[in-house]
């Protein structure tokens, strides 16, 4: 049987996002990028002037913030909208400010409390691929199927240069190599939902496989499950 929730963590650049699109449309399930829920509300929080390290500020704030992920086929990447207060704000989830301010903003308990539920009332659903960074730890413990995507930094760091080209933003490699090398430190290094494979996670190393290569790995992984 397949797995009715397939977890996908690892650290930004991995992969995550494109393999996870990919499996979940080759199975007909629905994508979750769960880091677009705290891209979103760092975007509030950012829009209101509130300081990344205020926990209890911004946790009122997700309680308040009405935060809609919604697919949008064909559109150019990220492949789906967020909606925040009702406002598309899809553009701005890769700003420089925004990712520099995340993982701060992520790292607080009361904020990860308040995305729990939203995250949880999607996998209830069923039928969806979850990627994040705690998904196969602590959002899902239970699902079916557990991968930790990984590849080094500098690759990583490639891949999200040209990721961010292709969204037609200017770009600074050296910029981009040091905000993704720091948001590795504070999700690694957090108290609450580290970023860490699970003990019973299959760990894909993505460096030196191209994206048909990681799809065609994943969906082999899924064939061989147990009936
Ligand atoms: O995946 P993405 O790069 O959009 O994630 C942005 C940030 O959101 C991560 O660096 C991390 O701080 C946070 N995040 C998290 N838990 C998740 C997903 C994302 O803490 N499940």
């Amino acid at each position: 049987m397949r797995p009715s929730v397939i977890a996908i963590d690892g650290p930004a650049g991995s992969g995550k996002t494109v393999v996870g699109q990919r499996i979940a449309a080759a199975l007909g399930y629905v994508y979750l990028d769960t880091g677009a829920f705290y891209r979103a509300l760092t975007w509030l929080a950012l829009a209101r002037g509130i300081d990344p390290r205020d926990g209890p500020c911004l946790a009122a704030l997700a309680r308040q913030a009405t935060i809609e992920i919604e697919r949008a086929p064909g559109d150019a990447p990220p492949g789906y909208r967020v909606r925040v207060n009702g406002q598309d704000i899809t553009a701005e989830l890769a700003s420089p400010a925004v990712a520099q301010a995340v993982s701060i903003v992520a790292a607080h308990p009361e904020v990860r409390a308040e995305m729990l539920p939203l995250q949880r009332q999607v996998a209830r659903r069923g039928r969806v691929v979850m990627a994040g960074r705690d998904i196969g730890t602590v959002v899902v413990p239970d699902a079916g199927l557990k991968l930790y995507l990984d590849a080094p930094l500098p690759v990583r760091v490639a891949r999200r240069v040209s990721q961010l080209r292709a969204m037609g933003q200017a770009v600074d490699p050296a910029a981009v190599a040091r905000e993704m090398a720091e948001r590795d430190r504070l999700d690694q290094a957090r108290s609450v939902a580290p970023l860490r494979p699970a003990p019973d996670a299959i760990i894909i190393d993505t460096s030196t496989m191209t994206i048909e290569e990681e799809v065609a790995r994943v969906l082999d992984i899924i064939a061989g499950l147990d009936p």
